[in-house]
């Protein structure tokens, strides 16, 4: 069953004091979820693949007087489990916790059918979706547990509830990301202060969406900075004990 959220009101400083990774952070509902953290008080770790970009969202969080954010350049299409393990070492040695993590960075891959599918797509779209959000949660999680709630978000989407026509591996991938949430989320109960949460964005205007519907008009599709409400909830400590649950960005 799916939750619905979209209506919260953070408080300004609900994520103070909080180290939080964002993946894909460089553009789209990454770079403003990032924008959006640091500006209720989180210290934010920016992944992504394209320096430049992270770079202006750094900028971005520094005009704004948000808290210093960090910025670690990773292309999880290439990054294997000794690089997870590094990034890892790293946050450790700078925080000693992560008290939030979220998956966002994705890949469309192709629109076609399962019979024209390519196989060198649907790897690189199984690898940044799947295999890369599985090895940061694999390495992570022992900061993660160092922090008094932690929480991680998986990004989900409407053809990874119900698959669709021509969303390939997409929609696979996303099939996926639910199951790995709920797999956590199962092992964790009871035993761990960590909850693991998925959210479907729903249409929202980024290029990922423009490029899936060239002939949609972006104006009309919900920007990044409405489905934040989502964002904030599962991240504070106002979503504690909330694991292992499906939400809806959009109503
Ligand atoms: P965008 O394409 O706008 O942004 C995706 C981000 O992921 C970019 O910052 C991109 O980096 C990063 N990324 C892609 N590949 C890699 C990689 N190999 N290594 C590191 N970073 C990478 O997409 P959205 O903002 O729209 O999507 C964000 C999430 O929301 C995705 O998981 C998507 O599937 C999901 N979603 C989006 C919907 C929508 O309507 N927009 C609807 C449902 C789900 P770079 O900028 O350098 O390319």
């Amino acid at each position: 069953m799916s939750e619905f959220i979209g209506d919260y009101q953070a408080p300004e400083d609900l994520l103070e004091d909080k180290v939080i990774l964002v993946t894909g952070a460089g553009d789209g509902i990454g770079r403003t979820a990032a924008r959006t953290f640091a500006a209720h008080g989180a210290t934010v770790i920016l992944l992504g693949r394209t320096t430049p970009k992270l770079e202006a969202v750094y900028d971005e969080i520094e005009r704004a007087g948000g808290p210093q954010p960090a910025i670690f350049p990773m292309d999880l299409q290439q990054a294997r489990i000794e690089n997870f393990e590094h990034f890892a070492e790293a946050v450790d040695q700078e925080f000693g916790r992560l008290d939030g993590l979220l998956h966002n960075a994705g890949l469309l891959g192709q629109r076609t059918p399962i019979a024209n599918y390519h196989f060198g797509t649907w790897e690189q779209v199984m690898q940044v979706n799947v295999n890369a959000a599985f090895g940061l949660t694999k390495t992570l999680l022992p900061l993660l547990e160092n922090a008094q709630s932690g929480s991680v978000v998986f990004t989900g989407s409407s053809v990874g509830l119900k698959g669709r026509a021509y969303w390939g591996a997409y929609a696979v991938s996303k099939f996926a990301t639910e199951g790995l949430m709920q797999v956590l989320a199962d092992e964790l109960d009871g035993v761990s202060n960590v909850r693991a949460n998925s959210i479907n964005p729903g249409a929202t205007r980024t290029n990922m969406r423009a490029t899936a519907y060239p002939a949609e008009d972006p104006q009309t599709v919900t920007t990044p900075e409405d489905i934040m409400p989502t964002y904030l909830y599962l991240m504070g400590d106002d979503s504690k004990g909330v694991s292992g649950k499906q939400f809806n960005a959009q109503g």
